[in-house]
């Protein structure tokens, strides 16, 4: 693995990051597939279309269903799903602490109930490690515990240094892992995750930590989950300079096109969200002047794009009042095209940021971009 940072504008970085599955340039969006697909009935020839770079997958929900083994059997997850670009997976911490019924937390790891069976499932670092290693993901995430945005500094403090404990388990598996004959992807990468809820004195401490650790990348977990969006920036501000600037930073689960100009300003280059395809499916659609609603009967005559000078396979080609005729109809197409344009959205949206980046203009592209999206068309 290769991370260059190619270009800076105060603390936005510009980088260019070479791995097994190809390049990627950052800033960048990793597109949400959960169970290896883009819910909305999107195939990977459709990512490749809209300039997907990275497809991130949930470990917890493959791990349940299918199972990481069989897809290793099958050749692990690019060759599953027919994707050769890199791919992310999420330890499936946050799933098992958000979704799971009934847990039981130790030093070891996680009990807990499958939201599919109801069957007792145990998951721990060396657990989540060996079950990305089957689905052989360009990049892992470490095992964490992401602790809810408003627990009590006595929770989280304890809750933290478990986490660092477990980091320190995952590192030494990956290497064991990444150094067996039949591993599906023996140059996976591993990124830790810095947690603390919003106590910023935690989160440090546990940056310089990690740091130590000389991983490949590092994430900012646990935000976006309940906090201001000011106490998000505040904590990026705080958390950042404490990360190695030399490697990728990853804000886990976020989020707004205004989240991610703001987070890029301020020295994060990897983002994932599930809002462009649960937006899309609702009929919510980004545009550079704001959301709209396709639902809203002022769009039924309306033969225009979804954004006029889109390039997205939905905006080539179709209006507003087919798309929204297709979604009463309930018929699939309407969904389609509706996640297709939102993904394309945010995909041109990292573009459009780095090109500032490059050019040293991001302060005022990140204004009038910030001030144009608040007119809001809906
Ligand atoms: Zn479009």
């Amino acid at each position: 693995m290769k991370y260059e940072v190619i270009a800076k504008d105060g603390l936005a970085k510009r980088a260019h990051m070479e791995t097994v599955h190809g390049v990627i340039e950052t800033p960048v969006f990793m597109n949400v597939g959960t169970v290896g697909a883009i819910k909305g009935a999107v195939s990977t020839e459709d990512l490749e279309n809209i300039g997907t770079q990275v497809e991130l997958s949930n470990t917890y929900h493959l791990h349940v269903r299918t199972g990481d083994e069989t897809i290793k059997k099958l050749g692990g997850l690019h060759k599953f799903m027919s994707w050769n670009r890199p791919i992310l997976t999420d330890s499936g911490g946050f799933q098992v602490f958000s979704l799971a019924g009934l847990r039981k937390i130790k030093e070891k790891g996680v009990t807990f109930q499958s939201h599919i069976d109801g069957r007792r499932i145990f998951m721990g670092p060396e657990e989540s490690m060996q079950i990305q290693s089957n689905l052989g993901s360009t990049i892992a995430m470490a095992f964490d515990e992401c602790p809810p945005a408003l627990a009590e500094r006595e929770y989280v403090k304890p809750s933290v240094e478990r986490t660092t404990r477990w980091l320190i388990r995952c590192k030494k598996e990956m290497d064991r892992l990444n150094s067996l004959e039949d591993t599906v992807n023996r140059e996976q990468l591993l990124f830790g995750i810095n947690q603390g809820a919003v106590y910023a004195d935690i989160r440090i401490e546990h940056a310089k930590r990690i740091a130590e650790l000389d991983l490949p990348g590092y994430a900012v977990g646990g935000l976006a989950v309940g906090e201001s969006h000011e106490q998000m920036y505040y904590i990026l501000d705080e958390v950042v300079p404490y990360l190695p600037s030399e490697k990728p930073v990853y804000l886990m689960g976020v989020g707004t096109p205004a989240n991610i100009l703001e987070a890029v300003d301020r020295g994060v280059d990897f983002f994932d969200c599930v809002y462009p395809t649960r937006n899309g499916r609702h009929a919510h659609l980004y545009t550079g002047h704001g959301k709209i609603n396709l639902m809203n009967a002022k769009y039924e005559l309306d033969d225009r794009p979804i954004e006029e000078g889109c390039g997205c396979p939905a905006c080539k080609r179709y209006s507003r009042a087919y798309i929204r005729h297709l979604l009463k109809a309930k018929e699939m197409l309407g969904m389609r095209l509706c996640v297709l344009h939102n993904l394309y959205f945010y995909n041109h949206l990292m573009k459009e940021i780095r090109d500032a980046i490059d050019c040293g203009c991001y302060s005022l592209y990140k204004k009038n971009k910030l001030a144009a999206m608040s007119e809001g068309e809906e």
